[in-house]
């Protein structure tokens, strides 16, 4: 069974809420046909979807087309609530490289109808996530380079300096909304490049060099 916890170094904390964030990047709104709002767009993952390096991810019964999107997260270190952009970074633990796994049909679906995006988001293990790497180790987390490729092949290759809007704004956003704690996991949005996943690929996301992840495909039995 997965725990849900974060292995960090000499504590483990656990995996809380899991904070998505969409169109943080200008290109990937293009090929997505849609339009940057002033604000980004929220949504929630369960922390059941979360699953490790080396684990697999489940095409569900339900979908028949899941696209891989690579993000930067962000770890919560500390509980806040209304938290000020120049406060922020003090609320930051660290840094790990994720993939927002998404039911692209269910998805598109939702669109249309105007619904939420909790089932096209929230299969168990749609969120895998690498270790967590601590934030002093970090010289500069609005300049990593991410890499996802697919079988060996290059398929998104950005960096986070084309982030729209900056993590502390981020966290500044959200924790407007909801409070902030100790565990929480800020998926900041994909870039450009997304694509449809298929049984047996085998998935390997970088975050610069600091962090990375490794994760196959398998189908619902
Ligand atoms: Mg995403």
């Amino acid at each position: 069974m997965t725990n849900y916890i974060f292995n960090n170094y000499d504590e483990t904390i656990r995996i809380g809420k899991i904070i998505c964030l969409a169109r943080t990047y200008k290109k990937h709104a293009k090929e997505m046909n849609t339009t940057i709002k002033k604000e980004p767009i929220l949504f929630l993952k369960p922390e059941s979807s979360v699953i490790f390096n080396n684990e697999s991810i489940i095409i569900p019964k339900m979908s028949s087309c899941i696209h891989h999107e690579i993000e930067l997260g962000v770890v919560i270190s500390d509980q806040g609530k209304n938290i000020s952009e120049n406060k922020a970074m003090d609320f930051v633990l660290g840094y790990l490289v994720a993939l927002d796994i998404t039911a692209r049909d269910i998805q598109s679906d939702a669109k249309k109808n105007g619904l939420p995006w909790c089932i096209a988001k929230g299969f168990d293990t749609f969120a895998p996530i690498s270790k967590v790497v601590m934030k002093n180790e970090v010289v500069n987390p609005h300049n990593l380079d991410l890499e996802l490729r697919v079988n060996g092949i290059l398929k998104q290759h950005s960096n986070t300096k084309y982030m729209i809007y900056s993590i502390e704004k981020m966290i500044e956003f959200i924790s407007r909304i909801m409070t902030l704690k100790k565990g929480d996991l800020i998926l900041t949005g994909t870039p450009e490049g997304v694509g449809e996943l298929f049984e047996n690929d085998v998935i390997n996301a970088k975050l610069g060099n600091i962090c990375s992840l490794t994760v196959n495909v398998k189908k619902e039995d």
